[in-house]
């Protein structure tokens, strides 16, 4: 099991903030800005270049959490950030797809 089946099947603790039978939210345990929520699909995707058409609808139901989740925290006003690390150049850390949704402070560009 990945990491983050492991959080989704509560056998690692984790802040979860919601959660649908998709998809679940928690907070990043190192966090990089004031909130800082990881969405993670239940069955795991190692990676968004490794997505399969047959992904197109939990895809999908990921990119409508953001804005859920946004709502949810009080952030979608005041606006946040998106990331998704692919492979060693984008900082993937955890095989197991997942979306950054960063806010709390304004955020540079571009990115390091
Ligand atoms: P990435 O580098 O894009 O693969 O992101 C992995 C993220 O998972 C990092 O921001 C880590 O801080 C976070 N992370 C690792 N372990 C945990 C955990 N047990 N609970 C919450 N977040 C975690």
């Amino acid at each position: 099991m990945t990491l983050f089946e492991k959080i989704a099947a509560g056998q690692i603790p984790a802040q979860i903030v919601d959660r649908t039978p998709d998809w679940i939210a928690f907070h990043d345990i190192q966090p990089q800005a004031p909130v800082h929520v990881l969405i993670v699909p239940i069955r795991p995707i190692a990676r968004v270049g490794a997505a399969l058409p047959e992904d197109a609808g939990v895809l999908g139901q990921l990119l409508l959490a953001v804005g859920q989740v946004a709502r949810k925290l009080g952030v979608d006003q005041s606006g946040f950030r998106v990331v998704i690390n692919h492979g060693q150049d984008g900082g993937e850390t955890v095989p197991h797809l997942h979306l950054h949704l960063l806010a709390g402070r304004p955020l540079s560009w571009p990115p390091g």
